[in-house]
């Protein structure tokens, strides 16, 4: 048999980056040829713009795969003008999408503007019409050829009956030896929630904990921990403070972030991080390495544009 995939399942989108000087004001011009310094105004202009394919499933498989496993996202992907470049992307990077529905809709866009002197970044989402997987998505594929399925925290109801479908042919099928991860990255959504009881590893970001009054990771991941299974992992990255982790009895450990000769691009650092702690950990390594080279990864990528190269 062929090595397991790694699946993860979400959203994939395009994200049209533009790497500027600083954060624009609002009502203002910000061209690549802008006069860096005007009279009466801070300077501003426009280093780079990139057209990328981004989402944070299709992220964390890409890098997932750079890294080296066998790796599969699973997702809506919109047919139309940009069919081409999203499974020419997909194929560059290895990324199975095979088991993909394939849909006539508008391509999700985010449009991200990255600021050099904050190192922010910053992101308007637009979905018009590509819908979510439905609830009965996995039904049609070959649980056996997995061994590790993340689901990104969106299109919530659906994804609770996803994991218990994948938890009851666990429970039919003791070959399946199947890992579920997942992650609730966007604050102040209570049907969130719901993920927390739902995966053996469970990743929160800073803004989930911030939103739920926690002000530092390890206060997060254990003020949070009772939320979670019995037995399973409470992952939290940081920013550039790193990461902790409340494992299954109750202790703590946390990871420094690594940090790049200069900080170039952070979007896509939480994807990465994730890809890169399910990779050790899918290996078997204790939790406390898994975050550590998560750092050590997620910390890399920020200091260059996109995911190559990573360590
Ligand atoms: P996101 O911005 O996608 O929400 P986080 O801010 O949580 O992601 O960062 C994820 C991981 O990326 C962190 O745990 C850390 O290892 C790394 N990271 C993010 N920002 C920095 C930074 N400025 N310097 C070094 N590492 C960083």
């Amino acid at each position: 048999m062929p090595e397991r995939r790694v699946m993860t399942v979400g959203m994939v989108c395009v994200d049209i980056i533009n790497y500027v000087v600083r954060f624009p004001d609002e009502d203002t011009d910000v061209g690549s040829n802008s006069p860096l310094e005007v009279p009466g105004g801070l300077g501003n202009r426009c280093l780079d713009q990139q057209w990328c394919r981004g989402g944070n499933a299709s992220n964390s498989a890409t890098v997932l795969s750079l890294l080296g496993a066998n790796a599969e996202f699973f997702g809506s992907i919109p047919q139309g003008d940009l069919t081409s470049f999203f499974e020419e992307d997909f194929r560059r990077d290895r990324v199975h999408v095979d088991r993909c529905p394939r849909l006539a809709a508008r391509t999700p866009t985010s449009c991200v503007i990255v600021s050099a002197a904050s190192g922010t970044r910053t992101i308007v989402h637009s979905n018009s019409d590509l819908p979510e997987l439905p609830a009965d998505a996995l039904r049609r594929l070959p649980l056996r050829e997995y061994d590790w399925i993340h689901f990104e925290g969106r299109n919530i109801a659906n994804v609770n009956k996803m994991v218990e479908y994948v938890r009851a042919e666990r429970e039919k099928n003791p070959e399946l030896k199947l890992t579920i991860s997942v992650e609730l990255e966007k604050a102040n959504r209570p049907e969130l929630d719901t993920l927390f009881s739902l995966g053996e590893v469970v990743f929160i970001s800073k803004d989930v904990a911030m939103s739920k009054g926690f002000t530092d990771m390890e206060s997060a991941v254990r003020g949070l921990k009772a939320r979670t299974l019995p037995g399973s992992v409470l992952i939290c990255p940081w920013g550039e403070l790193g990461a902790a982790a409340c494992l299954a009895d109750g202790s703590v450990v946390t990871s420094e972030a690594h940090r790049p000769p200069s900080v170039v691009d952070t979007v896509g650092a939480g994807d990465t991080f994730i890809a890169a702690c399910i990779w050790r950990l899918r290996r078997g390594d204790p939790v406390n390495r898994a975050l550590r080279t998560a750092c050590v990864v997620a910390g890399t990528k920020v200091g260059v544009k996109g995911f190559r190269p990573l360590p």
